[in-house]
């Protein structure tokens, strides 16, 4: 199905929703709210963070990441298991769902469009190298590349490395830094000239 196709289909699913009074519009309008702006990739980011700054924490995310986050509650639940995947400098993990688009929503909010691309889905399994390089992700040669399949059941985070030098920034500037693409395992974190 074209995008367009969808867009217009679930358009029309919505209207119809609407019109036989099982949904309304404004409820709607709040939940895409929550899922763009509020639950977002904050919450990947805050956990990213403090597996940085506290190692107990960051074995238990890596030992059962669905145990380690239920402290927080995370609005928008589709999390049945979380497995944190760690980058090393041996390791680099990418996510995937081959075969839909299952994603981590509570902890990374709505999933990037290219996410849901047959393209994305399907080559980076076959050449996980070149579609991270098309990212501007160039990895070491010597690095090996794993890539995670998600399921309904099963949802994936990557933890990024930590860049030299951000040691010294509080949990809420990391926060700021860390990104949605990183977490997914297409974007290196880089130190960033201010
Ligand atoms: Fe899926």
């Amino acid at each position: 199905m074209s995008e367009k196709s969808a867009a217009i289909r679930a358009e029309a699913l919505e209207s119809l929703l609407v019109e036989k009074g099982l949904l309304d519009t404004a409820r709607i309008d709040d939940v895409l709210t929550l899922y763009n702006e509020r639950v977002g990739p904050m919450n990947g980011a805050m956990l990213v963070a403090k597996a940085w700054r506290d190692a107990h924490f960051k074995q238990q995310l890596l030992a059962d990441g669905t145990a380690a986050i239920a402290q927080f509650s995370f609005e928008g639940g589709q999390v049945d298991k979380l497995v944190v995947v760690e980058n090393t400098a041996e390791v680099h993990n990418v996510v995937v769902c081959t075969l839909c688009s299952c994603y981590p929503w509570a902890i990374l909010g709505l999933p990037p469009k290219w996410y849901k691309d047959p393209a994305y889905r399907s080559r980076v399994v076959r050449e996980p190298r070149a579609v991270l390089t098309d990212f501007g992700t160039h990895l070491p040669a010597e690095q090996e590349v794993r890539v995670w399949d998600s399921s309904a059941e099963v949802r994936y985070m990557v933890l990024p490395v930590q860049p030299k030098g951000w040691e010294t920034l509080s949990e809420g500037e990391l926060v700021n830094k860390i990104t949605r693409d990183s977490m997914i395992g297409v974007e290196v974190l880089a130190e960033v000239a201010e």
